[in-house]
């Protein structure tokens, strides 16, 4: 694989960090008037040291992270990603074993300071906004899926951090930095994966304790790595049996309190332990309320599992495109280098736009988020009074569509090119010797986890169909980034079809023929909000850039405009 600095050598990337992205909003919102430094003036509290003082300081530290993840993802984890994939991983005796290189890898992450970035700096965490989390994800997908799910797993702690009370948070969290736990999702079962509401799992309450009997499967990482600890963030039936997701609530368990039955024999990310993970009364901890499992806590980790499968759409197929421009530049055929031949130069080019298209929609989800949570979990901790519910509330309402946006949007494109990097390579990109093949095995579970495509579009359509004309927030916020821009007549148009497609959906008599076309619907405001997105940042672009992102902007609406034409087609 392509061996540089992945942040530092990537002009996209950078582009968006030194002058799209709007730092000053988002410094805002999450160093809380530096907060955490003031908090370490008083009590040098040795986790708050690094804590920025300033906006440039904020924004050096940002830098500083990315430009170690970009050296350790792109000099060291993709050199080994091969390795990874060829020699997997082997199960006995209950017990999984990981790459010995992938162990250390892992470890270095840890020695660096560089994990858990999703967890505040007062419980040990490096503490880092949304935006900041998906740019150095992106890089980690980059150089490799497995290693990645890997390093990251312990992030999903941030739910913890989210719902617990301060005592069971001062308990759990820094155990599961200091003791470098993976951790779980304990979500999915044999009979159950979409339809979690039917979850069987079982909770039961004795002598003021609880413990769960069940099975769940592709529990990742649940296993911990070579030796290190485990845990699993596990959905389980307080209620009674078929009292739906009400009934479902949310517990910690520890690794050593459940047993691994196996794990699964994969097409790609074969250095990703999938288990299956036997509870038979296994001591839990309950998390949060009892009752709110499903329908509040899994839904607000989803949230960030779907932000991480965008930037997974994000940085894989960074790495699909690199690999497939360097082969193109250097492969000869007809006397000429085969990226100038018109077919592969169209392969190229749409690889290059929707990687720009895909990276927006990435960074505006996070940004979304960042955009109420770190507000929300103030007021929850009562370390800032009430009065901004409605800001929240907007927010959360507009990133509850954009984030299953993001997932559909970039799982479905990242797949289509990666078919198309191994198109470029030729008989070669069908051979394992080159990396686009396993580029093209590991993307292909983005649209099946952290619920499917389908999932996705049944989880955004109805904010979409009520927002675009209704009163909804999500029609609010794409009207307004509409207004604050001059839309080009392509994009106009763009939203007038949309609004067509929409009316189109909306005339269907019947919920199964509705949910028949709802792919379409949601497509159709992806290619839009993705237009928004590219015409927003344009008042932003140095005047290097101008000429290529509008050219690429341009081609992407052109693009939409073709696809919109035959949605509108189909549905009517
Ligand atoms: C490698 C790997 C790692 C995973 N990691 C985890 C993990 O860490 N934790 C965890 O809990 N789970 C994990 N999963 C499980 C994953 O989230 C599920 O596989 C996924 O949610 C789909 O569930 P299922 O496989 O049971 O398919 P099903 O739910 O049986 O779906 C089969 C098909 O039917 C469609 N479908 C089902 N219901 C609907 C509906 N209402 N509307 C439209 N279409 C529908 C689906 O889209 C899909 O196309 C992992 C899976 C894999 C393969």
């Amino acid at each position: 694989m392509i061996q540089e600095n992945y942040f530092t050598e990537n002009k996209d990337v950078l582009l968006h960090f030194h002058s799209l992205i709007d730092w000053e909003e988002i410094i805002n919102e999450y160093e809380n008037g530096f907060a955490d430094h003031q908090e370490y003036l008083r009590s040098k509290d040795t986790n708050l040291e690094m804590a920025p003082s300033t906006h440039k300081e904020a924004r050096d530290y940002y830098n500083e992270i990315l430009t170690s993840y970009g050296e350790l993802t792109g000099l060291e984890v993709s050199q080994e990603a091969a390795h990874f994939d060829k020699e997997g991983l082997s199960f006995k005796d209950g017990i999984v074993t990981h790459p010995k290189k992938m162990e250390e890898l892992v470890m270095k992450f840890y020695s660096a300071g560089l994990v858990p970035v999703a967890i505040q700096r007062k419980y040990g965490g490096l503490g880092l906004p949304h935006i900041v989390k998906a740019l150095l994800t992106e890089l980690l997908y980059r150089a490799d899926t497995s290693f990645t799910v890997a390093v990251s797993s312990v992030n999903l702690a941030a739910i913890i951090q989210d719902i617990a009370g301060e005592e069971q948070k001062q308990r759990i969290i820094p155990k599961l930095l200091r003791d470098k736990y993976s951790m779980t999702m304990g979500l999915s079962e044999p009979n159950h994966g979409s339809d979690l509401p039917s979850v069987t799992t079982k909770a039961e309450l004795i002598d003021g304790k609880w413990y769960l009997t069940g099975t769940k499967r592709f529990q990742t990482m649940a296993c911990g790595i070579n030796g290190n600890p485990s845990a699993t963030l596990c959905l389980a039936r307080t209620g009674k049996s078929g009292g739906g997701a009400r009934g479902l609530s949310f517990f910690f368990v520890d690794g050593k309190d459940y047993s691994i039955a196996g794990i699964e024999k994969k097409m790609g990310i074969k250095a990703s332990a999938t288990c299956e993970v036997v509870y038979e009364k296994s001591p839990a901890e309950l998390l949060g309320k009892e009752g709110y499992g499903l329908t509040r806590y899994v839904m607000d980790m989803l949230n960030g599992a779907r932000m991480s499968v965008a930037a997974e759409g994000v940085g894989v197929s960074t790495a699909a495109y690199r690999e497939a421009l360097k082969f193109a530049s250097e492969r000869i055929q007809f006397g000429k280098p085969i990226k100038e031949l018109a077919p592969v130069k169209r392969m190229l080019d749409r690889m290059e736009r929707e990687i720009s298209a895909m990276r927006n929609l990435m960074l505006e989800g996070a940004r979304t988020v960042d955009l109420y949570s770190w507000k929300s979990l103030r007021q929850k901790n009562s370390e800032s009074p009430l009065g901004e519910e409605e800001k929240i509330k907007f927010w959360n309402g507009v990133s509850t569509v954009i984030t299953p946006l993001g997932k559909f949007y970039n799982a479905e494109i990242a797949n289509s090119l990666c078919y198309d990097a191994i198109q470029i390579f030729g008989g070669s990109g069908f051979c394992e010797e080159y990396d686009v093949a396993r580029f093209y095995r590991d993307i292909r579970i983005a649209s099946i986890w952290d619920g499917t495509s389908q999932i996705q579009v049944n989880a955004a359509i109805g904010g979409i169909v009520l927002g675009i004309y209704g009163s909804g927030v999500f029609g609010q916020y794409l009207k307004s980034e509409l207004n604050s821009i001059s839309a080009s007549v392509e994009l106009k148009q763009i939203f007038s079809d949309t609004e067509s497609i929409v009316n189109l959906y909306k005339k269907f008599p019947t919920s199964e023929e509705k949910e028949y076309f709802s792919r379409d619907v949601v497509m159709s405001t992806c290619r839009l909000l993705n237009g928004i997105l590219f015409e927003k940042q344009e008042a932003k672009l140095p005047t290097t850039e101008k000429e290529s992102r509008v050219k690429i902007r341009k081609d992407y609406n052109k693009e939409s405009l073709a696809e919109l034409s035959a949605i509108k087609i189909r549905l009517s």
